[in-house]
């Protein structure tokens, strides 16, 4: 089944998402976080790609295995910038004969030393999204930023080039974190009025400790707002407290914009079915109106 039909449905979805081992020795530990997460109940599952191509199989394996043996929904995640086309090319037939439906298409950051544009390889990831139609009938999602892609100075700039990209061929956006929601609104607000319709995922990201808020900042160029600093800075030095504080705003940020009309939301949960449990146990009710 494609997600874009499952996100077409009048009910609320929640999603999850993994990352690959680095070495396959972490393999049967990923897919025991899997196992425990399809307990959840997800709309789906979506397994990251990593940038420098060390895990590309395994996130074919995983997503099949949600798909073949847990019977769940699962997304693929697929970078373009470390690779040749003709690599790029050998991902989607891999996916495809894995029976894969639904790949997250995406650039991935620019590996260093490298400098764009580069024969041979894809520019942007809409260039990766019309490659993948080319490749079959598959449910295409693409990412997106709330706050502006790092790389551009200009948000104008940035909805421009996400309107390309989905007009290339892409069904449906997932946001990168964010922590204040009336960002996302605005966000949602701004490409609606650029003629952006396809469902728009917000991504929500629960930082469970004060190591994660820093590379998660790093990553994304993120703002944190008042209220979570003030979270950081009582919490931030005991592990068990700011876990659950983490865990209570992640939730918080969910109930607000279920309660605004959004029915579609993808979590962060990393590799960590306790968090992705104590988010949906804390739902459990909210979920079924
Ligand atoms: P693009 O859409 O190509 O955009 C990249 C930049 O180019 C933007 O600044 C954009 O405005 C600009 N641009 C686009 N088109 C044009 C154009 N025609 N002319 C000029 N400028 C243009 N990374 C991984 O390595 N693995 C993952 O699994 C992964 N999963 C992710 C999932 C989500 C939901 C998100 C939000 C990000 C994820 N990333 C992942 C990170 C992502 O790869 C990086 O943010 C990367 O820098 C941009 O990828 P993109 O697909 O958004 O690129």
């Amino acid at each position: 089944m494609k997600i874009i039909d499952r996100l077409r449905e009048d009910s609320i979805h929640i999603s999850f998402e993994v990352f690959p081992p680095k070495t396959d020795e972490g393999f049967d530990k990923v897919i025991a976080t899997v196992d425990a997460m399809a307990g959840l109940n997800p709309a789906f599952i979506s397994v990251t790609y990593g940038a420098g191509g060390g895990t590309s199989k395994n996130t074919a394996r995983i997503a099949s295995h949600i798909k073949d043996d847990l019977h769940l929904l699962s997304l693929a995640h697929l970078t373009c910038a470390s690779s040749t086309k003709e690599e790029v090319r050998r991902v989607i037939e891999d996916l495809k004969e894995h029976g894969i439906e639904n790949i997250l298409a995406l650039r991935g950051d620019i590996p260093e030393g490298v400098r764009f544009p580069v024969e041979d390889r894809f520019r942007y990831a809409c260039e990766l999204v019309q490659e993948i139609r080319k490749h079959g009938d598959f449910c295409i999602g693409a990412a997106c930023y709330p706050e502006g892609h790092v790389e551009n100075e200009h948000k104008e700039d940035d909805i421009r080039y996400l309107k390309e990209k989905v007009d290339s061929g892409v069904d449906f956006l997932t946001t990168q974190m964010f922590f204040d929601n009336d960002i996302h609104y605005n966000f949602l607000y701004r490409i609606r009025e650029a003629g952006i319709m396809v469902p728009v995922l917000p991504g929500i990201m629960p930082i469970t400790s004060a190591s994660q808020m820093k590379r998660s900042q790093e990553l994304s160029g993120t703002v944190f707002p008042r209220r979570f600093l003030a979270i950081l800075d009582r919490f931030g030095s005991s592990p068990a407290a700011m876990k659950q504080a983490g865990i209570a705003y992640a939730t918080d940020q969910i109930i607000d914009l279920l309660a605004n009309g959004v029915k579609n939301i993808h979590i962060y949960t990393m590799n960590k079915p306790d968090v992705a449990a104590a988010i949906m146990s804390n739902l459990s009710e909210i979920i079924k109106v």
